[in-house]
């Protein structure tokens, strides 16, 4: 007699029976595929794990040779369940041998079946196996079937993320979702740190995904959407987001896909086939992700980002768990895991606590590696799909200067990190010694170092490496953190307390700089297609001689008769340069008629960054007090190459050729017209770049504070002479394949430099 059809409900039922019940690994498993072939009236039901080393194993099957379980096994990408769990896609066939991918496996005896559907197990985006029915008729499984699939999958995903099943594979071919993992990202600060997870944006981790009731289920779920969308408008119609924004887009987009029908309906027919509300949310998450992870399509990619913000956001109402993690106790060992975050998110933190950032996306230059930087925080970017696959709490290793992540670390691999942080706090200290000595190299160049800064909170570092005084201070991170434009009595405050902070050390004060990637949503007026390359900046401040006058004014004040030195920001032309002038010199006159003190000394420098510039020095320079390269703006402009593009920021070396030239002529011509000139860009903080341009004859460098020492030691043990007639040789002779990197690393090494 033919089993009556039952449905995905009920087999969700028995499913969460057998789950309770008190069976081992392999009899529950045995169990399941039994249940599923049964339920969906299938000939087979076979379930294939995915091990650590890529292969599929056959884990339990109805229906095919028992003898072939954990016998048979698929590379990733082989046979139709290869392709399946590849491309993280059901497939449907009517006739699977006819099926170019299909392979054949005489052991599972699988030859009389010709209806196949399989289903990838997915648990956050990773495919954790596949799910198999087959029948031996010519048969067309319907959506319907499909769906039931993929739920029944969603809950064989959560079983092997939590059971025991990994004792049932062979020893060496783990499935253990747990096992350590190693992460090669992008380097943004030295430094290395040993701690504790901390999920910037917790996923909320769903546990009880059988719905007891199906129809409140639906209701949570319509209730949910309801309040994250009031909660969306909410947002929108707050008053800084008014205007147009960034924040705005992102949030636009959201309420797009929360008002999307297709989203829903997906939602609500997972709830149909028996999920909870929040598996329901998970189950579809796993299909979108899936879909467009497979796209190579950075647009799209980005759009899934925003999918997963939003799902995050609707498991957060559902489970009523919504504390963001700045604002819980964090361990004293905290290492931030996030996709992405702004600067002001990473200043929302405990400092004292955390001990490293480590974040999916993100440049070396973009500005939440900056505050880092100057934060002294150790840091990596680019760390793909790390969020996924870490949990609050996990073992982690951020080492800073391989750009390296190891999540859930070995035991022996964490006593070398040990080790070698012992070895750091014992060359950190060695730094600390050399910190009054002054920084002359072997044949006698003094090399002034100084720091980049932004923050108040990184100005004590001052004392601690023994720079000799701040070179740039970003005065655009106080307007990014803030929510809204700091009054002028705030910013004479920062100012204030800027110059109190660096105890009679010179600062050199740069106007507002924003554009590019320094969003300050408040003060952005449109979107464009290429903010790098827009309204910002110095253009901003020209038309809006308000803002550039209140800062000035506040500069100005804040020197209370002291020195004050203000630099200006991209400089495309030298009439910009001459305007602000204008500008600083009105503001002087007005502190000076009402009564004000001005500053004993003040001294206006412009920023060289847009490659335009170069062709005009001999204008611009007599205008100057000084001059400093911006080498992050400066060198993506004359590479036509986005610095917070990692596609394209990294393919061209720095201090290649034309640009080492470029460069060259910038300090030829500020030495030619006597005007001091300073290398502020993050250039002046490595190594083998700093050696190249001390080649070419600069002396003043600028870096982030922990960049100090290292610099410094080579600095003194430098004999620069010979350095400067090689690289003057090379730029020269121009030859094609002698590659000035190379040639700096060899008298590096001949001098054994610490490089
Ligand atoms: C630069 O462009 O090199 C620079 C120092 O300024 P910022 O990184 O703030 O643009
Ligand atoms: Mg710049």
């Amino acid at each position: 007699m033919a089993t009556p059809v039952s449905g995905p409900r009920v087999l969700l039922r028995q499913l969460r029976e057998t789950m309770a019940e008190p069976l081992a690994s392999q009899d529950r498993l045995d169990k399941i595929v039994n249940l599923i072939a049964t339920n969906m009236h299938t000939d087979v039901c076979s379930f294939y794990v995915l091990r650590g080393d890529n292969a599929l194993e056959l884990f339990a099957t109805f229906g095919l040779k028992r003898e072939s379980v954990h016998m048979t096994t698929l590379r990733l990408g082989e046979g139709l369940v290869g392709l399946i769990a590849s491309q993280a896609a059901p497939l449907s066939l009517e006739d699977a041998p006819s099926h170019p991918a299909f392979a054949y496996r005489p052991e599972t005896g699988e030859d009389p079946f010709r209806a196949f559907l399989g289903v990838p197990v997915l648990r956050a985006g990773q495919t954790l196996g596949v799910l198999v029915v087959q029948n031996k008729d010519h048969r067309i499984y319907g959506e319907d079937e499909t769906e039931a699939l993929l739920t029944t999958a969603t809950i064989l995903a959560e079983m092997i993320a939590t059971s025991d099943f990994d004792t049932l594979i062979k020893p060496g071919q783990d499935i253990d979702l747990r096992r350590p993992r190693t992460f090669q990202g992008q380097s943004f600060t030295e430094g290395i740190a040993l701690g504790q997870v901390v999920l910037h944006d917790p996923r909320v981790v769903v546990t009880n995904f059988i719905a007891e009731d199906t129809e409140q289920e639906a209701k949570r779920l319509e209730s949910a959407i309801d309040t994250m969308r009031v909660s969306i408008d909410d947002m929108l119609s707050h008053g800084d987001l008014a205007s147009a924004s960034e924040h705005r887009d992102i949030l636009e987009t959201y309420r797009m896909f929360a008002n999307d029908r297709g989203w829903v309906v997906r939602l609500q027919e997972a709830i149909a086939n028996g999920l909870t509300a929040e598996a329901a949310v998970e189950r579809v998450q796993n299909d979108t992700r899936a879909r467009m992870l497979r796209s190579t399509d950075p647009y799209i990619r980005d759009r899934l980002h925003d999918f997963d913000d939003l799902a995050n956001r609707l498991l957060r109402v559902l489970t009523g768990n919504g504390v963001p993690s700045s604002r819980r106790e964090l361990p004293d060992n905290a290492i931030l895991v996030a996709r992405n975050m702004g600067p002001a998110e990473l200043l929302e933190y405990d400092r004292t606590r955390l001990r490293a950032i480590v974040l999916e996306e993100g440049g070396a230059t973009a500005h939440v590696a900056i505050v880092a930087r100057s934060l002294g925080i150790v840091s990596v970017g680019q760390a793909e799909n790390i969020v996924s696959v870490s949990e609050n709490g996990d073992d982690i290793i951020v080492d800073g200067p391989a750009g390296t992540v190891h999540l859930r670390p070995t035991r022996e691999l964490e006593q070398t990190y040990v080790d070698k942080v012992r070895i750091s706090a014992k060359r950190r200290a060695h730094y600390r010694e050399l910190k009054d000595k002054p920084s002359v190299t072997r044949d006698g160049t003094t090399i002034s170092l100084l720091h980049n800064s932004g923050l108040v909170a990184d100005l004590p570092m001052l004392a601690d490496t023994g720079a000799e005084g701040v070179g740039l201070f970003r005065t655009e991170l106080q307007f990014m953190i803030a929510s809204r434009l700091p009054k002028v009595q705030e910013q004479i405050a920062l100012y204030r307390e800027a110059i109190r902070l660096s105890e009679g050390k010179p600062i050199v004060f740069r106007l507002l700089d924003v554009g590019g990637d320094k969003v300050i949503p408040y003060l952005r007026a449109a979107a464009e297609e290429n903010p790098a390359m827009g309204f910002r900046s110095l253009r901003l401040a020209l038309d809006r001689p308000g803002l550039l006058r209140t800062q000035v004014r506040a500069l100005l004040t804040a020197a209370d008769g002291g020195p004050m030195t203000i630099l200006v920001p991209m400089v495309t032309e030298t009439w910009e340069f001459v305007e602000t002038k204008r500008v600083i010199k009105l503001e002087l006159d007005r502190l000076i008629r009402s009564g004000g003190t001005p500053p004993s000394v003040l001294k206006v420098g412009a920023m060289i960054e847009v490659p335009s510039l170069l062709w005009e020095l001999d204008r611009v320079l007599p205008e100057c007090d000084f001059v400093s390269i911006g080498s992050n703006d400066l060198i993506m402009f004359l590479n036509a190459a986005d610095r917070a593009n990692q596609r394209v920021a990294k393919a061209y070396d720095p201090i290649g050729l034309p640009r080492l030239r470029a460069l060259r002529h910038i300090v030829d011509m500020a030495h030619r017209y006597g005007v001091p000139i300073t290398m502020c860009g993050e250039l002046a903080g490595r190594p083998i770049e700093a050696l190249a341009l001390m080649a070419i004859g600069m002396t003043r460098l600028s870096m982030s504070p922990p960049a100090i020492g290292p610099i410094k030691e080579m600095v003194l043990g430098l004999e620069l002479e010979p350095v400067r007639a090689a690289v003057a040789a090379a730029l020269a002779d121009g030859q094609y394949g002698l590659e000035i990197r190379e040639l700096l690393m060899d008298l590096a090494d001949k001098q054994a430099l610490a490089i």
